[in-house]
């Protein structure tokens, strides 16, 4: 259960209006061109390229691995490792850990205390990935310009754990396996296409998480921060595009709280904990939920400057 600051309440009404005014629609349309673009691009590629350089096979080598590799970030590194949304068994934590590792979006440990910093900083100093700075610096710009992870101050407890500790040290050696399981099945073909291009969607999509979803789309929740809620993102990220809702409740081992906000992800993780294979899956009381959306509308209502421009 999260709660909020006064403090950081106080910085939900001051602050994201301010940020979000440099950017006219026009813009807003030229940088969504510039990051559904390649994804369309692929797409397009697929179907013009079929049966010269892709078969069957290889689309479905695209969509699992990008499915179950995608999967592995938003349940094993978000929701599970980073947040603790469930309790998970050694072999599944090791598995999802290893999954999320195919993304080739850093070690474990690297990731989850990078996120950590996020939550801790949102759209303040000191975000690595806040788009204050930039678009294109929230999108993947932080990652070219080398941001160092501080595990010891954000995720600590991550040190100690045996499991964290090998899969981030042995993570060359799972991304170097999610490249050789394409190449096993269907040679240089597959390696392109259940590889690369894979890596190359995985990446965009679950990057749109920090870049799309603190521009675009509705805030439902004062959260302190910009995060926001995008219907595209949540579909395509396995319901990590319901970011508001993360915001504001970071524990939830849902991203999608009505039954409209698609959430694979959640229903993944309540498929297994039906099978009891995972327990103590951190859910939050719809009072709770319906309380925080009156306050926030109340807020709103009562500073009609703070209020964001919905697009999404
Ligand atoms: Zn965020
Ligand atoms: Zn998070």
């Amino acid at each position: 259960m999260v709660t909020i600051s006064s403090e950081r309440v106080r910085l939900s009404v001051a602050q994201p209006a301010a940020r979000r005014a440099d950017n006219g629609p026009l813009l807003r349309l030229l940088i969504m061109l510039g990051v559904l673009g390649p994804l369309a691009a692929v797409v397009v590629a697929i179907i013009q390229l079929w049966q010269r350089s892709i078969a069957g096979v290889d689309l479905v080598l695209l969509v699992g691995m990008y499915a179950v590799v995608a999967l592995g970030v938003t349940i094993g590194y978000h929701r599970y490792l980073t947040h603790r949304g469930f309790k998970a068994p050694g072999w599944l934590k090791f598995l999802l850990l290893v999954l999320g590792s195919m993304s080739l979006e850093g070690p474990a440990l690297t990731w989850a205390s990078t996120h950590l910093e996020h939550h801790a900083r949102a759209d303040r100093p000191g975000d690595p990935h806040s788009p204050l700075e930039g678009f294109f610096h929230a999108h993947v710009g932080w990652i070219i310009d080398g941001f160092a992870a501080n595990p010891t101050k954000y995720g600590a407890w991550l040190l100690d754990d045996p499991i964290v500790r090998f899969v981030s040290k042995t993570f060359w050696l799972w991304v170097l396996l999610s490249l050789a399981i394409p190449f096993a099945v269907d040679g240089w073909r597959g390696l392109l296409w259940g590889g690369l291009v894979r890596i190359v969607l995985v990446h965009h999509v679950t990057w749109s998480v920090n870049s799309v979803c603190h521009v675009f789309g509705r805030r439902p929740f004062k959260t302190g921060d910009s995060s926001t809620n995008h219907w595209l993102v949540g579909l395509l990220a396995g319901g990590e595009g319901w970011h508001n809702n993360h915001h504001a409740f970071q524990r939830s081992a849902f991203h999608g709280l009505f039954w409209w906000q698609f959430d694979l992800s959640g229903l993944l993780i309540r498929g297994l904990e039906l099978t009891r294979v995972i327990s103590d899956v951190q859910r939050i009381d719809p009072a709770l939920v319906r309380r925080r959306l009156q306050e926030s509308a109340r807020t709103v209502a009562a500073s009609p400057a703070s209020v964001s421009t919905a697009t999404g």
